[in-house]
């Protein structure tokens, strides 16, 4: 798989100043940043700008999250060799190739079947065979290969839906962007024995949650 030098280059100037250098330390979330290509998951236009600190569009009105966000996400699930996780927004599938550098396997869902098309042509060029995506709604979860240690949503919600905490395995973990155009939180919850308990992250913005969980109304961009 062709990785010019120049992309490796810029991939490591990415990781040391916008992940590692905002405190994110954890060595195998940073070794999959590094590994991962990010620019294959952009569309041609874009590509040069794949390692810089922001969103871009990705088709369908849709974008792939800001490097630093993804990596954020994924360091608050806390994920182990051996864990099973699910994503909600595919998009473009580079975070679900993140994650499939961390966990055992990677179940990612998407609305949009022209984006899981092209993302699935992406695993299928790195050799990533432990994701497995879904055309379908998401806010639902995935309840057939439940439960998970981490459930990742890439869209933000309303509310978070007891569908989702309901799939978390104890100990599991949840995080999920909650607000709608005016402002959003990046929550994370931790399903303990009797209770989950939750923490709110940080400012984000996210494209809206649709499906039955998701928020119904247009929204202003
Ligand atoms: N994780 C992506 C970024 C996703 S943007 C990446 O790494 O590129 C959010 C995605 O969530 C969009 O592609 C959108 O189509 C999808 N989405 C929104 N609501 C959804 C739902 N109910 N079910 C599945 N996907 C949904």
């Amino acid at each position: 798989m062709e990785d010019p030098p120049q992309m490796v280059e810029q991939r490591r100037s990415m990781v040391a100043g916008q992940i590692r250098g905002r405190g994110i330390r954890d060595v195998r979330l940073l070794e999959a940043m590094q590994a991962v290509p990010r620019h294959l998951f952009v569309p041609p236009f874009y590509q040069h700008l794949a390692y810089s600190d922001g969103p871009l569009p990705i088709g369908e009105g849709q974008t792939i999250s800001q490097p630093y966000i993804v990596a954020l996400m994924t360091d608050l699930l806390d994920l182990q060799a051996e864990d099973s996780v699910l994503e909600i927004g595919t998009g473009s599938g580079y975070q679900a190739a993140v994650l499939a550098k961390l966990a055992r396997q990677v179940y990612t869902v998407e609305q949009h079947p022209s984006l899981v098309e092209k993302a699935e042509k992406v695993f299928a060029e790195l050799g990533l065979d432990n994701i497995t995506a879904v055309t379908g709604d998401g806010s639902n979860g995935l309840p057939e290969h439940a439960p998970y240690q981490g459930i990742l949503v890439t869209a933000a919600a309303p509310h978070v839906p007891q569908v989702l905490l309901d799939q978390l395995d104890e100990g599991g973990v949840l995080v999920i962007p909650v607000g709608g155009y005016r402002g959003q939180m990046l929550e994370q919850w931790i399903r303990r024995v009797e209770r989950f308990e939750h923490h709110a992250i940080a400012p984000v913005a996210f494209v809206p949650l649709r499906g039955d969980y998701g928020w119904k109304n247009d929204w202003p961009y």
